[in-house]
């Protein structure tokens, strides 16, 4: 339920925002300022409060002001990582002896980092299926949480959480809403538009795109938590390099582009897999037989995003059968790069909840579908299904 978010400037946003041609040279990329310090004018004299790259960088600035335009947010912090921004939004927000409530089919480092981090250091964890209104009500009434932690579409199952209904309700009780849109990007889904107090990504996914280069961001529209983000930042360090913040700009400028066709080749490779007699289940939001379905088609703008799990019949050796016999599709964890990548989530990226409430099935294998021609994704998938030889 978005409101006043104009997708259609979003493609000229993602190429002109922050990207003024150089003052001195008119270099109509701006240039990388590969530099850790700043010559001073005199004693605190600095140019453009520029003093010492962990505290400000003028690429970063760059990467900072595109993404916030992209966005439609106040402001965008950029990262070292993704995990570094779900660091900095918590540890800059929460206290010792608050709640958080996480949703039960999340990114497994998120998982990890709560659970091994800050769990030891104080707060206090409760996991939830955060799709089910019902379920989160009944925790929020049970006690107070400062944030509940929302990932849509999720990480390896792809469910579907309505962000303006959750948000409501989180609001109810005083409770900020986090919502995590890597996997949907700032083309297909705004959050802040629909009532989340604040969004993180790992822009090393579909931001970034060309998977070369680690780094995450936050995106808040509220100056209060931006100075506590931006003070965390400096003190602890977590900060991008100029040339990773110089790549992810690059990126960003074609995601428009990028994103819609991950989506349709997506879209062309669930339907064919829904009639593939060695599946089981295909979970893709864009599939009418998906239970998220009319959520996500209201929700998202454009496409249903570009990964798609599914469970084989025969359970897990032909699962993993079929990600190591994949010849377009590399088995690589990570996902949102041009190029398709498959794997097997309990065994690799989901390997750190094994035996926890966000277990994952073991016939399950994800797919990252690139921005290859269609057609052979799906000639490799076919290929790599026929478990008989
Ligand atoms: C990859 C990922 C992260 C972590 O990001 P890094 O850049 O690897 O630190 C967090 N959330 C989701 C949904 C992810 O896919």
């Amino acid at each position: 339920m978005a409101h006043n978010f104009d997708d259609s400037a979003l493609a000229t946003r993602a190429i002109h925002a922050g990207q003024e041609p150089d003052a001195a040279t008119g270099a109509v990329v701006p240039p990388i300022y590969m530099t850790s310090t700043f010559k001073q004018d005199g004693v605190g004299k600095m140019r453009g409060g520029y003093d010492y790259s962990r505290s400000v960088n003028p690429t970063r600035d760059v990467f900072d002001a595109q993404l916030a335009a992209v966005e439609g947010a106040q402001y965008a912090v950029a990262l070292s990582s993704g995990l570094a921004a779900i660091d900095v939004l918590l540890r800059s927000t929460l206290q010792p002896g608050d709640s958080i409530l996480l949703g039960d089919d999340v990114y497994g480092g998120t998982y990890r980092l709560l659970s091994k981090v800050f769990v030891p250091w104080g707060i206090h964890l409760e996991v939830v299926d955060v799709t089910d209104l019902d379920a989160v009500r009944s925790k929020l009434s049970e006690r107070h949480f400062a944030v509940v932690w929302v990932e849509t579409p999720s990480n390896p199952l792809l469910r579907i959480t309505d962000i303006w209904a959750t948000a409501s309700l989180a609001h109810e009780f005083g409770t900020k809403i986090v919502v995590d849109n890597t996997f949907a990007s700032p083309v297909l889904q705004h959050p802040l538009d629909d009532g989340a107090d604040a969004v993180v990504y790992s822009t090393t996914k579909y931001i970034g795109g060309h998977s070369d280069v680690v780094g995450g961001a936050i995106l808040l529209n509220d100056p209060q938590v931006y100075e506590k983000v931006t003070f965390l930042q400096n003190a602890a360090g977590a900060v991008p390099s100029p040339f990773d913040s110089w790549l992810t700009t690059r990126g960003l400028k074609t995601l428009d582009m990028r994103v819609k066709r991950h989506s349709a080749n997506a879209l062309a490779l669930a339907q064919h897999l829904e009639n593939a007699p060695q599946i089981e289940r295909v979970l893709y939001p864009g599939l009418e037989s998906h239970p998220g379905h009319d959520i996500a088609a209201r929700q998202m703008h454009g496409g249903f995003g570009g990964v798609l799990s599914v469970q084989l019949k025969d359970g897990l050796e032909a699962a993993k059968t079929f990600v190591s016999r994949t010849k377009v599709f590399t088995l690589a964890e990570s996902l949102g790069g041009v190029e398709s990548l498959i794997e097997h989530p309990a065994a690799m990226t989901h390997a750190s909840v094994s035996g926890t409430a966000l277990q994952v099935p073991d016939n399950l294998v994800r797919l990252s579908v690139g921005i290859e021609s269609v057609d052979d994704l799906i000639e490799d998938i076919d290929q790599a299904l026929d478990l008989r030889s």
